[in-house]
């Protein structure tokens, strides 16, 4: 088939396609989808994240695969809102380990009005330590999109999970035109989008495509797109689904790449189950951006260390942060959020309300 092998970005993927590029030969799949990554990225440059859970538990949506839904009994602590300290204080450690984006996620439906200024300065202190900033808090109105952007906030992620045919059966308690007119509220405000989805959700090889297909022919990509695979959680609904087969998942993330040129393509959940030798597949198929998770947050921090030693053995640096600000002026913000740290009166603790 012919499939083009521009750097041209398009909006106009067909399902025939995309099927097609799934059905090629593996090495000319990933051929194509390298061709494509180097035009449009250092090959051997890997952006790197931090993810911390800044509210955990108790969501009311009801996602299948999530073990923070309230409707699954999967013994997972619930944990409420963090102090902003303790969320600044995570941000540092996750800079010094090397990410350049720290990812602030809560298990909300929507954000709150009284918490949005906890969110807000959450934004503003962690973006001031010179680390780009993402958010996913579930749904957002134009208002607080609004908010979220003016305070600085550079990524909100809101994933599409799957194709919008296998939707309703992965969630119920919210519509994918409702996801959809979260990421249009994102993008108007001026943010960029961080919108992908899961693998191993008992999704056919089309719904695979056809999520792929609405992202790509959005008329702005998401900036980042992370490509999950299902990590199997006890009490889920989904906790007995089949593995994907690892080849199908490396293909997944090479139709991405050359789908979507110019996005990081990320490996998110499930990194753990993957050997070296697949996460470097990965690598060659186009993926370009990784997430240390929060438990790696620790004094050891041993799979941070795995981590750094895949990116030796392969050839690898993080990626780093586009900023236009100078030296000096990043020195001098970190100056100011140590100040704004010890004058720090956003002592949240979100079982005592504030108004109380
Ligand atoms: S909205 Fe997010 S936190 Fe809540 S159940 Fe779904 S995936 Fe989990």
């Amino acid at each position: 088939m012919s499939v083009s092998m521009t750097a041209d970005v398009r909006h106009d993927w067909t399902l025939k396609q995309v099927q097609a590029l799934f059905a090629l030969p593996f090495n000319d799949l990933m051929f194509q989808a390298q061709v494509v990554h180097r035009k449009n990225f250092d090959p051997n440059a890997v952006q790197v994240s931090t993810l911390l859970s800044i509210k955990t538990g108790a969501c009311p949506e009801d996602c299948k695969y999530c073990p923070q839904s309230g409707h699954y009994n999967t013994g997972l602590e619930k944990e409420k809102l963090l102090e902003i300290e303790k969320v600044v204080s995570e941000a540092k450690v996750a800079r010094e380990k090397g990410a350049t984006r720290f990812c602030m996620g809560a298990a909300w439906r929507n954000p709150r009005e009284k918490d949005m200024p906890y969110v807000v300065e959450m934004v503003k202190q962690v973006k001031s330590l010179g680390l780009e900033t993402c958010m996913t808090l579930g749904m957002l109105d134009e208002a607080q999109a609004g908010e979220l952007a003016e305070a600085g906030l550079d990524y909100y992620n809101h994933n599409l999970d799957t194709s919008e045919k296998y939707y309703d059966q992965i969630i119920t308690t919210r519509t994918y035109a409702d996801r959809l007119n979260t990421l249009a509220n994102v993008r108007s405000a001026g943010m960029k989008v961080c919108c992908g989805g899961i693998l191993g959700m008992g999704e056919s090889s089309d719904d695979r495509a056809g999520l792929l297909i609405q992202l790509a022919n959005m008329a702005e990509p998401p900036e980042s797109v992370p490509i999950n695979m299902l990590v199997k959680v006890e009490g889920t609904p989904l906790e007995n689904e089949k593995d994907v087969e690892p080849f199908d998942f490396i293909r997944m993330i090479a139709v991405a790449r050359i789908m979507m040129p110019k996005s990081h393509v990320r490996l998110s959940a499930g990194r753990e189950q993957m050997n070296e030798q697949m996460q470097s597949l990965c690598f060659l198929a186009g993926a370009n951006s990784i997430f240390y998770g929060e438990k790696l947050l620790t004094t050891s921090n041993p799979e941070a260390d795995k981590d750094r030693q895949l990116f030796d053995k392969l050839g690898i640096h993080p990626e780093q942060y586009q900023t236009d600000k100078t030296e000096e002026q990043q020195q001098a913000d970190l100056l100011k959020s140590v100040e704004a740290e010890r004058l720090n009166e956003f002592f949240y603790d979100a079982s005592v309300p504030k108004s109380a």
